[in-house]
């Protein structure tokens, strides 16, 4: 068992992979929520998915369901759910004012060692933290939706985040099975989302100029760029199809800024484009609920065997 509680702010879909990654990792972990109802709720979830991980063999870590589960604690008193904590990670919704009003009040609570985390997506470091008390014990640990499948966690520091919270952030990712990556500075998008963004702007446009079907540019990503990319990143891609990056950028470099010459504006994201995308993704004939719930149990699947392929590489 390792030393000191984890607590989790916010018992919603984040919140409880967090709770899971964390208990694998042997860590105690207290379940926070406003309201008892939803901290139950959560706490079965957690149990049930457990057991569907148990039964594919991909349950994380070294303990036994039962243990893990016994790790996991919920408790609707805030006061009481900080007493002896480590580390919180802050799962509320992203809204500012309200990770505002959770701060200030852990600010009140926390004692020099405590390391207030939060999961936001698209919040700033400084928006969020600035005139705190604890802000050298501050940071953002942005994990990607479903943080147990997939592990990249970007740690993004406050202007005056201590380099040791970075560092005991990092650290800890490491220990739960997480991949940690820290940004030196604030950046609006982080770092995933701006590379997603990218990509996600790319296909836009070529669906709008009428080069390739939504369902085709997809697969151009499934059953290609992205089979390299789950396992080297664009630069070390890059770095392999020639003799190294250098000699990349000599052979390709002219090539690559014609291309990206030839990129517009950025999208609307609204409109006819939106529409086409959004018809060509769904099966008209089935239920759309159920697709949502199909189509993210796949993905879940996938993800789940990938990291186990990975882990085995
Ligand atoms: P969610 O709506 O599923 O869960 C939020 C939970 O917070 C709910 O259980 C709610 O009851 C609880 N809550 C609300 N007010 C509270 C309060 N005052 N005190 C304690 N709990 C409170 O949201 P989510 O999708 O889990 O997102 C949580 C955070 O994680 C957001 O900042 C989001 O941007 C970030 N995030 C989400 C994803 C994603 O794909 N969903 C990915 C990465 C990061």
């Amino acid at each position: 068992l390792q030393e000191g509680n984890i607590v989790i702010i916010g018992s919603g879909l984040i919140g409880r992979s967090w709770a899971m990654v964390f208990a694998s990792g042997g860590f105690r972990v207290k379940l926070h929520d406003i309201v008892q109802e939803q901290v139950s709720t959560a706490l079965e979830d957690i149990r049930k998915q457990m057991e569907e991980l148990m039964k594919s063999e991909m349950l994380r870590g070294t303990l036994s369901m039962e243990d893990q589960m016994a790790l996991i604690s919920g408790c609707t008193d805030l006061k009481e759910a900080l007493h002896g904590a480590q580390y919180i990670q802050e799962c509320v919704p992203e809204n500012l004012d309200l990770k505002l009003k959770i701060f200030s009040e852990l600010d009140l609570y926390v004692n020099d060692s405590t390391i207030i985390s939060s999961s936001t997506s698209c919040l700033s470091p400084t928006s969020m933290f600035t005139g705190l008390q604890h802000v050298k014990n501050c940071i953002v640990a942005h994990p990607v939706n479903p943080p147990y499948y997939v592990p990249l966690v970007e740690l993004v520091p406050h202007p005056q985040t201590e380099i040791a919270t970075v560092e005991r952030t990092y650290n800890l990712m490491k220990k739960v099975g997480q991949s940690p990556v820290k940004l030196m500075k604030e950046m609006d998008g982080f770092v995933l989302n701006r590379l997603q963004y990218a990509v996600i702007s790319e296909a836009w446009r070529l669906v709008q100029d009428g080069v390739i079907s939504p369902r085709d540019v997809d697969l151009v990503m499934s059953e290609g760029l992205g089979m390299r990319y789950a396992f080297l990143g664009p630069l070390e891609t890059a770095h392999l199809n020639a003799e190294g990056f250098k000699s990349y950028c000599e052979r390709y470099g002219e090539s690559i800024k014609r291309v990206l010459a030839t990129f517009g504006p950025v999208p609307e994201f609204d409109g006819e484009i939106a529409e086409k995308i959004d018809q060509a993704l769904w099966e008209h004939e089935r239920d759309k609920d159920d697709q949502l719930k199909a189509g993210r149990e796949y993905r879940n699947t996938c993800l789940s065997h990938l990291a186990k392929l990975k882990k085995e590489m």
